[in-house]
């Protein structure tokens, strides 16, 4: 057994969690406690809400509260979240407990005295006009590094490089707009430079490491540590605990990394042993795991064990896993930015599980990735549904009708022996993956498995042997029992609702929690009686907040009644389509190197008539006519079938709700493509009018985009 210590960021008070959050930290976090958990090591993970500092007292001024109000409001919506989607702290708190207070001051006080703390006077900014000082986040201006128009005081988002306020080029108040003053005022530095040679030593040792971390870390430790203010002229913190400093307060991100040391001190109390949290901050043996998303590598791979090699004898990290950032479309998610989708949401129409499915799925491991929203629909009908939840359905309703408990095996066939080599590979594997932090690997693996369960049974058919062979078909069902009850274990770190409710269903009393990993390869008894099975996931229909962007489309068939050439462009015809009800459309087409007037005249066509209007060398079009092109050749849409001039075009199981106007971008977002018979798909599935589908009007290859 092995104590392992897991530290996970912390959040900002000053907003719900969002999918970004959960991918980045919460949800990796989990899934490898669990994992250390259920394999016999004592785990400890501790996070909390970040209170302190000005994306909080930003927040409350705009909202007009005070900043305590903000801070508790949105800790208990964090710890609520995070309760519902099963991320199993040992203790989640905030940075506003007195006990976080000491353990912060009294490691500010340690770092002083032994002169790693020296006060020196600085520039700071002044609001001529807001009369007060402003401190990183009330100041936004351009980056001095990457010309980022929109960097913070504190930090660049577009660069990751961190900044002072008056090193940004055109500084402005974030309150009021003004050009800030530059005043002298004398703070209190971190000596970071008097650990290059000890962190550059540490870091090279830890070629364990993420690449990206590795690589992040050296940059910074090659580019020079400067020395960092720990202070701020600001009133909502922890107070400085240094003669002539107590009107200024400690600078937040020394402030919340502390954390991962008092919350672990907190947890301890609680538990009735103040002493505890040594066994695993000063035994040299127990590792350490911080989870984190990319913007955060440096205070985790230099700042923070900078602190700790000063202050002494407490455990560094060991790994670091950071990932990179989630986006939806361009923008990365952040609650600065409105660029969101909240965990409660999600919460409200997808059962927790499918959302830890769907964010797993999703998680930006090694690069960034972006967030479909939509496509979580998919992977809940057609991976969940469709592939573990149909598996586990069909062995246990058939076992419970015809045995009613774990049937007693006969002699083993080739088929059987494959099935469960398989099971103890992919427990190998899953294993490997989940202790390396691949979590999409491992969730990957399990889901294999399941598919060949699926072929398994097919090809077995216990159905047939039930009436021919008893003994054979218990033996069957009796493998597939055995790949049941490995999934239900592989799965508790990734899923632990469905997997206790597995573990339920195959007739286990107790929590899967306090069964082991390695159970997965153990026999299940035969006689155990089975539980009435149970669905485990249900079919989801579209909702509002997975909208698929196919349906912002107003996508109409159309007949061309004219054409004419443009007079200022050689390659664009001007056509006049009829939608019927709607009207006549002026659409500027780029088709003429492609089809004459006569090949176009009383065509059928498909036209997105929602796109904003736009001239094209001084003609308006009104909408676009769309087409297909593979490089070579381009080829408009058309219908196959029959229909009316403006009928709908739509997509089975996505309601049109076309929003009014849309941008280039809004059409760019939906993934069309030809298949290899002409016609026009949307993930698998063919645009269609009521009596028709759309196809190209002439041959492209299979896989051509529409443009
Ligand atoms: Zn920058
Ligand atoms: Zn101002």
């Amino acid at each position: 057994m092995e104590k392992i210590y897991i530290g996970v960021a912390w959040p900002y008070a000053n907003g719900p969690l969002h999918l970004g959050h959960m991918c980045g930290a919460y949800l990796p976090a989990d899934i490898f406690a669990r994992f250390n958990r259920i394999k016999g090591n004592e785990v400890l993970m501790v996070s909390g809400s970040d209170q302190h500092g000005t994306p909080i007292t930003i927040t409350a001024e705009k909202k007009g509260k005070i900043p305590e109000e903000i801070a508790e409001y949105y800790h208990k919506i964090h710890v609520k979240d995070l309760k519902r989607l099963g991320i199993s702290f040992d203790l989640f708190t905030k940075t506003t407990t007195e006990n976080h207070t000491r353990v912060v001051q009294g490691l500010f006080r340690t770092l002083y005295d032994n002169g790693y703390i020296y006060p020196k006077k600085v520039q700071v900014l002044y609001c001529p006009v807001c009369k007060r000082y402003l401190p990183d986040r009330y100041v936004e201006g351009t980056c001095p590094f990457c010309g980022n128009k929109n960097a913070k005081g504190d930090q660049c988002d577009e660069c990751g490089k961190t900044l002072d306020p008056v090193n940004l080029t055109d500084p402005r108040c974030k309150i009021c707009g003004s050009i800030p003053k530059i005043r002298e005022s004398e703070h209190l530095f971190l000596k970071l430079s008097a650990f290059t040679d000890r962190l550059s030593e540490w870091v090279e040792k830890n070629n364990h490491w993420r690449a990206s971390v590795r690589k992040f870390t050296k940059k910074w430790l090659a580019n020079g540590l400067r020395d960092r203010a720990i202070s701020r002229d600001l009133s909502w913190g922890i107070p400085v605990p240094v003669d002539g400093f107590e009107d200024k307060t400690i600078y937040v991100w020394f402030d919340a990394v502390t954390g991962y040391l008092s919350a672990s001190i907190e947890w301890a109390k609680i538990r009735g042993d103040k002493n505890l949290w040594k066994e695993f901050w000063k035994d040299e043996r127990v590792k350490h795991y911080y989870f984190i998303a990319k913007d955060n590598i440096p205070f985790h791979s230099i700042i923070w064990p900078a602190m700790l090699m000063g202050y002494g004898g407490l455990n560094l990290p060991y790994q670091i896993s950071a990932n990179e950032f989630l986006k939806l479309g361009k923008d990365q998610f952040s609650k600065s930015t409105g660029v969101c989708i909240w965990v409660q949401d999600c919460l409200s129409a997808l059962n927790p599980d499918v959302l830890r499915y769907c964010l797993t799925v999703t998680m930006p491991e090694t690069k960034d990735s972006e967030c479909k929203p939509y496509k979580f629909i998919g992977y809940n009908n057609s991976e969940l549904v469709g592939n573990l939840g149909n598996l586990i359905h069909r062995i246990l309703t058939f076992t419970h009708k015809n045995f009613g408990s774990v049937p007693r095996p006969g002699p083993l066939i080739k088929q059987d022996e494959e099935l469960l080599e398989r099971i103890d590979v992919t427990f190998k594997e899953v294993g490997d993956f989940i202790q390396n932090c691949h979590f999409k690997r491992g969730l990957k693996s399990i889901m294999d498995l399941a598919q060949t369960g699926n072929k398994y049974f097919d090809q077995a058919s216990p159905w047939k042997l039930i009436k021919s062979d008893r003994e054979r078909c218990g033996t069957v069902l009796y493998c597939t029992l055995r790949l049941t009850k490995a999934i239900s274990i592989m799965l508790e770190p990734y899923l632990p609702f469905t997997s206790e409710k597995i573990w339920k269903l195959i007739g286990y009393e107790g929590n899967i929690g306090q069964h082991r990993w390695n159970e997965a390869l153990t026999e299940i008894s035969p006689g155990q009686k089975l539980r009435k099975p149970k669905i485990l996931f249900k079919k989801l229909d579209f909702c509002a907040i997975f909208e698929h962007p196919f349906g912002n489309l107003d996508l109409r068939l159309a007949k061309i009644v004219s054409v004419e050439a443009h007079p200022n462009a050689d390659k664009l015809w001007i056509v006049t389509a009829d939608l019927g009800m709607l009207g006549q459309r002026q659409l500027i087409a780029g088709l003429k190197p492609y089809y004459s007037r006569e090949q176009l005249l009383n065509q059928w066509i498909v036209v997105l008539t929602n796109l904003e209007p736009r001239k094209l060398r001084g003609y308006q079009s009104e909408g676009m006519m769309l087409a297909a092109q593979d490089g070579e050749k381009v080829s408009f849409l058309t219908l196959d079938g029959k229909g009316q001039p403006g009928d709908q075009i739509t997509v089975d199981g996505i309601m049109p709700q076309p929003k009014t106007l849309l941008g280039i971008q809004d059409f760019q977002q939906v993934e069309l493509t030809i298949d290899d018979k002409g016609l026009v798909m949307l993930e698998g599935k063919a645009l269609r009018t009521k009596e028709g589908k759309i196809k190209t009007s002439s041959r492209v290859r299979a896989g051509s985009k529409i443009c």
